[in-house]
């Protein structure tokens, strides 16, 4: 009997009342890995277009890559079905699992389809086509949305920029406060520096720890697998760690924004970098939400600022008429009350128009700036009555209160897939050759 390489895509595998993909996976793991298969990776956690609403949590699906002999996968399939059948909530209507099971190389069909999946909305039918085609081993449940993620993961090998993520789990019987010691949290990113990442925002608060209830205790993001372990041992907790796994991933690397798109081209639900003037002055709304527009060559769009804190909107209320900016957005669709509309998730300022106010002259002999003196009629000095019947208004360029450079909403309001500014210049590339000794506890 020979080894073959497979790669399991798994998705929607989680419900609002605490189940979890990534876990379900970390089980999956614990059941191959006693079928002695031979891992090519860290489980994948990818991340997909962070637009889409009808997903639950983060849009993550998780690609399990291994080697292993062709008759034990084929009778673990059924009970592995039988899990995601136990597992998954079915009675609450938005969970829609989906199981793809490939064997041997990744097609260029289904990377194609993964990056599309990265930015664009992708229908069921394109997913069930190409199952049909390559006749792909699946499974799903609901309306089998979970299919397109599942095939999204698998074919999203990661061979441009990836992190990785420790994630700690609690057991499925506890719920309520998670209880991360704050003071391990501070001292762990003291430690570690640079080689992990979002942990703290800038008000010292806990990055690391979800509020809902899924079993996910806490998650570490940082450049390596061994420093994503290192830094989960610095880090202490109320509940207890149950079970831990290393996930290489998608996440901070800004992928689903690599299309630069055209505002004619724009479609709802997009996930784009859209470039050009601001053709509408920003005004601010009730709720605190700011509303500007900018053009291109093709039209002109609507841009929405929601952030929850003051400096990502604050910046985006000083843009002025003409300024020249790079927007990072997803696409909104019309609604009755507002046309298509860009939803800011970063703001890149490429220049700055100047900002120019005309003023009245100066008195020479008082120094004081001269009143007017009737329409037609020049200007006066309210001190000294110094008259200047021909003199006009100067104009006096304005400082400011914005400089170019890119602008991101706080950490706490960042997509898992943006990628932070402590990451601007960091890039890993080359697939993992050697995994290390231990990444995960069942
Ligand atoms: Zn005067």
């Amino acid at each position: 009997m020979s080894l073959e390489d497979f790669h399991i895509g798994l998705d929607d595998i989680d419900d609002p009342s605490g189940r979890c993909t990534t876990h379900f996976a970390s089980l999956l793991v614990e059941l191959l890995s006693k079928q002695s298969v031979e891992w090519l990776d860290y489980p994948n956690l990818i991340r997909l277009n962070p637009g889409i609403p009808f997903r639950t949590r983060g849009n993550g699906a998780v690609a399990l890559r291994f080697k292993a002999q062709s008759e034990t996968i084929s009778k673990l399939i059924p009970l592995i079905e039988q899990m995601i059948r136990d597992y998954a909530d079915e009675t609450y209507p938005n969970t829609n699992p989906g199981l793809v099971v490939i064997t041997g190389k990744v097609s260029e069909e289904i990377r194609k389809f993964s990056k599309q999946a990265l930015w664009r909305t992708i229908p069921i039918k394109l997913a069930q086509r190409i199952i049909e085609r390559y006749n792909i081993t699946h499974f799903t449940l609901g309306n089998g949305r979970g299919l397109v993620g599942a095939l999204s993961a698998v074919g999203n090998t990661l061979d441009k920029d990836y992190t990785y993520e420790y994630l700690a789990y609690r057991s499925m019987d506890q719920s309520g406060k998670r209880g991360v010691n704050i003071e391990s949290v501070i001292e762990m990113d003291r430690i570690m520096g640079n080689r992990v990442f979002s942990n703290l925002d800038d008000a010292n608060r806990i990055m690391i720890e979800p509020h809902g209830p899924d079993p996910v205790l806490y998650g570490i993001r940082g450049e390596t697998a061994k420093d994503v372990i290192e830094a989960a041992s610095l880090v202490t907790s109320t509940q207890g760690v149950e079970r831990w796994m290393v996930f290489r991933t998608n996440q901070a690397t800004g992928e689903h924004l690599s299309n630069q798109v055209r505002i004619s081209d724009l479609r709802p639900y997009m996930a784009a970098v859209v470039r050009g003037y601001v053709d509408q002055s920003p005004q601010i709304f009730e709720g605190g939400f700011v509303v500007f527009g900018i053009k291109d060559d093709t039209s002109r769009i609507d841009c929405a600022v929601y952030e929850p804190t003051r400096q990502f909107r604050d910046t985006a209320a000083n843009l002025h008429m003409d300024d020249e900016i790079k927007v990072h957005a997803s696409v909104r669709p019309k609604s009755r009350t507002h046309g298509l509309t860009l939803n800011l998730e970063g703001l890149e300022i490429l220049y700055l128009a100047p900002d120019i106010q005309l003023q009245n002259p100066i008195c020479p002999t008082c120094m004081k700036r001269l009143k007017s003196a009737g329409t037609g009629k020049g200007f006066k000095c309210a001190k000294c009555g110094h008259r200047d019947p021909k003199g006009k208004k100067i104009e006096n360029q304005i400082e400011r209160k914005i400089s170019t450079g890119l602008f991101l909403p706080p950490l706490r309001a960042q997509r898992h897939l943006t990628r932070p500014l402590s990451r601007m210049n960091m890039n890993n590339t080359g697939n993992p050759v050697d995994l290390v000794d231990i990444w995960y506890i069942p």
